[in-house]
Formats: C-alpha cells, structure tokens, sequence
C-alpha cells in the first residue's frame, strides 16, 4: 500500500503535491518534487518508492508555539526532538494514505 501519493489541489488543478499522513499531527502534510507543476515553491527530492517513500530534505512545518519537523527514510517517519507533539525524538512506520 501507498504511504505517500500524489493529489489534485482544492483549486481543482493537476499540481501533484505528493501528500502522507503525519501521526504526529493527526493530518496530511503535503510536499512538492520536481513533478509538481507549482513554481516557484520549494522542491523535495523523492526516490518515487510511492511504497516505501524516501524523501529529502527534512519537512517542517511551523506556527505559533507548534512545530513538526520530520526524516521520512524508507516509508518510516522520524520526528526530530525539535518538534512539540507526542511523537518527538519517536521513528514510526508512516500509514497508508
Ligand atoms: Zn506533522
């Protein structure tokens, strides 16, 4: 099963913003590589193992007073110790989406 796929956007355009389910935020967070056809935004390297995703940089997500910063390495998920949810410091398989 898919832990990382592709999406349409609300906008209701092909963007194919790859998207996987974040435990530790209970919601999906969403990347672009070089695929997706949204410039000017930052671009994510992806191994294109939709199974067992693998993907770089680190992805981080920030507002006030909460932060998820995560590896995703072979369909796992590792939160830095950065991050203010359950799941800091924690490596977890990542779900299927
Ligand atoms: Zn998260």
């Amino acid at each position: 099963m898919a832990k990382i796929k592709r999406f349409t956007t609300a906008d209701g355009g092909y963007h194919g913003e790859l998207g996987f389910y974040c435990p530790g935020c209970d919601s999906i967070h969403f990347i672009n590589d070089e695929e997706t056809k949204v410039q000017g935004m930052p671009v994510w390297e992806f191994n294109k193992d939709f199974n067992h995703p693998t993907v770089r940089a680190s992805v981080m997500l920030t507002r006030p007073g909460y932060v998820c910063h995560s590896f995703i390495t072979d369909g796992k998920i590792q939160f830095l110790s950065d991050c203010t949810h359950h799941l800091a410091g924690q490596t977890v398989d990542l779900n299927d989406i």
